[in-house]
């Protein structure tokens, strides 16, 4: 493909993606496939001769679009958003055109300035504590990583770090490997599995806090954690916050447990993975109070603030790869091109929705709705037993006509209603829960006989 060919496919392409997710709805969001089927539709390998761009164009519709998940399909509800935008789409083009490899401010000043100064928007747009902002000196700041299971393993292992040579000046003579066998981090019993995931990479051990009838860890729970521990003669070190679990967008109290963390000389860290997006609104900051007391702090643009993967932010600076891909262009069209006000609005927008669904759900007598909502996410349930519910979810799912997924609170099987794309408009919300009730209607009918 030379320049001239470049132009012109590329504009194609520009088409195929606007004509995609303009049509995107008329797709079932959920594919009608066995694992495996796509090894039977290309070749075992890779062509000796080159091939022509049509027959790859014409292989996107015939093998790849059969197997895609539609996650920006206004009927797409589960998991959390993957954040998707044109201005986002168009600076990742511009992102794989300079191609640089931002690994040094002299690898590309750009890429490692504009990354900064976009770490400082985030930081001034959630209005995070001084010392999270780099300013002109550079002293607080961050980075983009591609994920928050990275983010949170950054933070662990910069904790660790932090332990041992605090332990080594007072006792000079604790060898590193005694020290780490006696370290011990902590998360909330509802805490992404990529926080477990941190501790075993990072070789330490993990204690899950239980968490209260909403689903938080209070203070009391893990001091006396952190007490019986001490007792033990272990070392608390670490604790990782969630702000928005992943199960039912629950909230960890850090007011309370910021003071404790720092009192115990244990690092804390917040994963708000999802949630972090929505203080940008300042009738949601107060969730975010108690950043103050934190050692770093994550949020993934990528779920929900309009900017495609991969773009979580954290505000330490720790990595693990050393070569960077030029994501602030991406953060950097989107902040201009919506505005702040534009990316309140979008927030804004879905909690609506999800609220709007709240409301079918509780006005029948049917169903129950199983956590507080609070964000985008819509926790419910028939009432009856765990089968019922796996049969219904299973019916939905078969559908293919909206996508969810399941979670488990305190032992029940749930269904987790997520308000996930850009395009989600009223009327999806109103056609997806008649869906479900169609569905409900049908499966008490046989359940029933
Ligand atoms: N933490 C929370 C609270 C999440 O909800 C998720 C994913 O949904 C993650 C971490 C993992 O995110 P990532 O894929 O960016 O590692």
């Amino acid at each position: 493909m030379d320049a001239a060919e470049f132009r012109r496919r590329g504009k194609e392409m520009v088409d195929y993606v606007a004509d995609y997710l303009e049509n995107i709805e008329k797709r079932p969001v959920y594919p009608d496939l066995e694992p495996g089927y796509l090894r039977s539709l290309i070749p075992n390998e890779a062509p000796l001769e080159p091939e022509s761009y049509e027959d790859i164009i014409k292989d996107v519709e015939r093998v790849i679009m059969p197997g895609v998940t539609h996650w920006h399909s206004p009927y797409f509800f589960a998991y959390f958003p993957a954040a998707s935008s044109y201005p986002a789409m168009v600076a990742d083009m511009l992102c794989g055109a300079i191609g640089c490899i931002g690994f040094s401010w002299a690898a590309s000043p750009a890429c490692t300035e504009l990354e900064t100064v976009m770490l400082d928007w985030l930081g001034k747009m959630l209005q995070l504590p001084e010392c999270f902002i780099a300013g002109t000196h550079g002293r607080g700041g961050g980075v983009i990583q591609g994920t928050a299971s990275e983010a949170t393993l950054m933070s662990l292992l910069a904790a660790r770090c932090k332990a041992v040579r605090r332990v080594q000046a007072i006792n000079a003579k604790k060898s590193e490997s005694e020290i780490l066998s006696k370290l011990v981090a902590y998360t909330s019993d509802q805490a992404h599995s990529s926080v477990e995931r941190a501790a075993l990479i990072g070789a330490v051990m993990m204690r899950k806090v239980p968490t209260d009838n909403h689903y938080a860890v209070r203070k009391e729970m893990l001091k006396k954690m952190v007490e019986e521990d001490k007792a033990a003669g272990l070392i608390p070190f670490y604790f990782c916050a969630t702000l928005g679990t992943t199960p039912s967008c629950a909230f960890d109290h850090l007011t309370e447990l910021g003071p404790l963390c720092n009192e115990e000389n244990m690092w804390m860290h917040i994963d708000a993975a999802y949630a972090g997006s929505a203080f940008v609104c300042p009738e949601f900051r107060p969730l975010l109070n108690g950043v103050e007391f934190a050692d770093s702090f994550n949020f993934n643009p990528h779920k929900w603030l309009l900017v495609n993967f991969d773009s979580a932010i954290v505000k330490q600076h720790w990595q693990i790869p050393l070569g960077r891909r030029f994501r602030s262009l991406k953060m950097w069209f989107v902040f201009r091109m919506y505005g702040l006000k534009g990316l309140q609005a979008h927030i804004r927008k879905q909690v609506a929705l999800a609220k709007e669904f709240e409301s079918l759900v509780r006005a029948d007598k049917r169903f129950e709705i199983c956590a507080e909502v609070v964000l985008g996410l819509v926790c419910f349930r028939l009432k009856g037993s765990n089968e019922l519910n796996q049969e219904l979810l299973k019916r939905i799912t078969k559908s293919r006509e909206i996508h969810l997924v399941p979670c488990q609170l305190s032992g029940r099987f749930v269904l987790r209603f997520a308000i996930c794309a850009r395009s989600t408009e009223s009327h999806h919300i109103q056609q997806a829960w008649q869906h479900i009730t169609q569905l409900t209607f049908e499966l008490l009918q046989e359940f029933q006989k």
